[in-house]
């Protein structure tokens, strides 16, 4: 069987570079999407390529596209489907913050839509159409895999922020879109999983740096440290290799332990 192949949306920067790399690492194939940031996705794609293991079949490449439109979505997954043929595990990693943390009663439709067109609806669309491609093929992949979709949410699916409801609204749906797509799927043989960060060091936490390195010395977190995308991109590897074949839509949280109840 050839190298696994996974699709990781927003693999540019980030959470997303940090999944890519490790799975690079655990010799799969990736396929690296991005928005508008070439540069970033083409040094991934070259960073991927320095991880993979020596003698390994692998291969990366890079993928525009937006996620959020509808076109943005074919364009992604027929061109992926065009150079890799097939898909063995979808990554909903890309997403965005509020352009500007605002107070919850002023806060603009804007914002909202923005949030939820990107960070929801392009994943639940993009995974509806995984999804649909994988039905469509399983027959002549039984060899493969089971396919899997992890999707990243975040703390913010249950953590009441209120400069940034958006956020936190677009986080909450994806936690019912993994138990949704889980429920569908799993009697297809398809594994879901969501994976939710606690507060990781990339481009979209460095206007806020101070606050977060001021909680975690308040002890915000049991383990008490930033979060770093290799933290998340482990994380993807262990359920990529099947490490949990009889669970679908599990929660692993990667937080520090941000979401224990404490007293
Ligand atoms: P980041 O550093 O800002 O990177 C965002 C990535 O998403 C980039 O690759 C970007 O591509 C891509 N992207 C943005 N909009 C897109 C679109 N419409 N279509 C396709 N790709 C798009 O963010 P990050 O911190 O790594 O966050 C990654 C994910 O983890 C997000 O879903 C975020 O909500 C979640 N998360 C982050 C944290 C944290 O503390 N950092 C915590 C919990 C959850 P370009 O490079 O082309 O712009």
């Amino acid at each position: 069987m050839s190298s696994p192949i996974a699709l990781v949306t927003g693999a540019s920067r980030g959470i997303g570079r940090g999944i890519a790399l490790a799975l690079a690492r655990a010799g799969h194939s990736v396929a690296i999407n991005y928005a508008s940031n070439r540069d970033a996705a083409e040094e991934c794609q070259h960073l991927c390529q320095a991880a993979a293991p020596p003698g390994s079949s692998a291969t990366f490449g890079i993928f525009p596209g937006d996620i959020s439109t509808t076109s943005g979505r074919e364009q992604l997954l027929n061109s992926v489907i065009e150079r890799f043929r097939w898909i063995d595990l979808l990554v909903n990693n890309a997403g965005v913050a509020p352009s500007e943390r605002k107070d919850l009663l002023e806060a603009s439709e804007e914002s909202f839509d923005r949030l939820i067109r990107i960070n929801l609806r392009g994943p639940y669309f993009l995974t509806q159409a995984v999804a649909n491609f994988w039905l469509s093929g399983l027959a002549a992949h039984a060899s493969r895999p089971r396919p899997k979709i992890i999707t990243i949410s975040s703390m913010s699916a249950y953590t009441a922020s209120i400069n940034r409801g958006d956020y936190c609204v677009s986080k909450a749906g994806l936690s019912m879109m993994t138990l949704l797509f889980a429920t569908r799927l799993a009697g297809e043989g398809i594994g879901v999983f969501e994976i939710r960060p606690g507060i990781v060091a990339t481009d979209m936490t460095g206007p806020v740096k101070e606050k977060y390195d001021r909680l975690i010395a308040d002890g915000l977190t049991p383990i008490p440290r930033w979060g770093v995308p290799e933290d998340v991109g482990r994380a993807v590897v262990a359920i990529a290799q099947d490490l949990f074949p009889y669970s679908t839509g599990e929660v692993i949280n990667i937080d520090g332990g941000f979401h224990i109840r404490r007293l």
